[in-house]
């Protein structure tokens, strides 16, 4: 089902060394490869001798040691925050103790829509609820630094605080985990909400940008062409989900084994979560029905057309 967008794998970086991905950007993997990071977070450095980080990464004394190492005879003087799962946010409180960087972002990590009664945050684990910016940047919000500019993208949909940033007079945006060149990214409520996706994604659309840098894998040198093919393969699983429930389908494991064929098991339990996602913007929009709110274990059917 997805390989109706073009990814690309080809990413040959040897963890925790620098690499100057395009003049005056360097980027270092952390060694936190899985099926969620690829080969592993990237962090960016922004300009030279006045330098801001994008993503500190994980929590990983290695990939620590490596970013400082890379910036030692510099200023670190910003620290940029895309969002807050913990391959991103939680070497802030090191790299910023080390640096006296100003920490940037779009707030601390937050669900998309409240928790419904009975049900458990699936991805507590996955989010660093410690992390705190200095200062809390708004949509549209530009930072200048030496030597380069940077504006605040609110991208929601990933996570509900998730930022992207662009890079002025570059024609280029890190856009942390809303797009990236490897796999989709993932959209899994309560934190993420696929409505909020979407926006985020047709938002994109409608800037120039034509490099995106993102939070795992190898550069986007063709965005708004791939951030189209983001856009038709959402539409085309939203129609295999109601395609799905026309056939007879009522549950969400159900629709997962008919149209993510061949998946990675360990990717089985973020495809449920993602086709949730859909559900809920189509018994939002009033195409799909549902007892309640809808539910990872919930009972859907195709709502009645007037
Ligand atoms: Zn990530």
């Amino acid at each position: 089902m997805s390989d109706d967008i073009p990814f690309d794998k080809n990413l040959e970086l040897a963890p925790d060394t620098v690499d100057e991905v395009v003049p005056g950007v360097r980027r270092i993997m952390a060694n936190n490869p899985g099926p969620f990071t690829f080969k592993g977070t990237l962090s960016y450095i922004i300009g030279k001798g006045k330098v801001a980080i994008v993503d500190p990464g994980p929590d990983d004394q290695a990939h620590i040691h490596a970013l400082l190492d890379a910036v030692r005879n510099e200023t670190v003087t910003h620290i940029f925050v895309t969002h807050t799962h913990r391959d991103h946010s939680p070497a802030v409180p090191a790299v910023q103790a080390a640096t006296g960087a100003i920490v940037y972002a779009e707030g601390p990590h937050r669900a998309a829509r409240p928790l419904h009664i009975g049900e458990q945050n699936p991805l507590d684990a996955s989010a660093d609820r410690d992390f705190r910016p200095d200062v809390a940047l708004k949509d549209g919000e530009v930072v200048e630094g030496g030597g380069w500019t940077v504006e605040a993208v609110a991208t929601p949909g990933h996570t509900a605080n998730h930022m992207a940033y662009a890079l002025r007079d570059k024609n280029l945006l890190f856009a942390g985990d809303h797009v990236m060149a490897w796999a989709t990214s993932i959209v899994a409520p309560p934190d993420g909400a696929m409505s909020d996706y979407m926006a985020s994604l047709q938002k994109l659309a409608g800037r120039g940008e034509t490099i995106y840098l993102p939070g795992h894998g190898p550069a986007i040198t063709d965005a708004p062409r791939f951030v189209n093919y983001y856009i038709l393969h959402r539409k085309a699983r939203e129609a295999s989900i109601l395609h799905r429930l026309a056939k007879g389908a009522t549950d969400i494991p159900t629709i997962v084994r008919a149209i993510y064929i061949g998946i990675d098991p360990r990717l089985t339990g973020a495809a449920g979560l993602s086709v949730l996602a859909h559900l809920e913007d189509l018994v939002a929009r009033g195409v799909v029905e549902t007892e309640g709110t809808p539910a990872i274990d919930g009972v859907y059917r195709l709502g009645r057309l007037d």
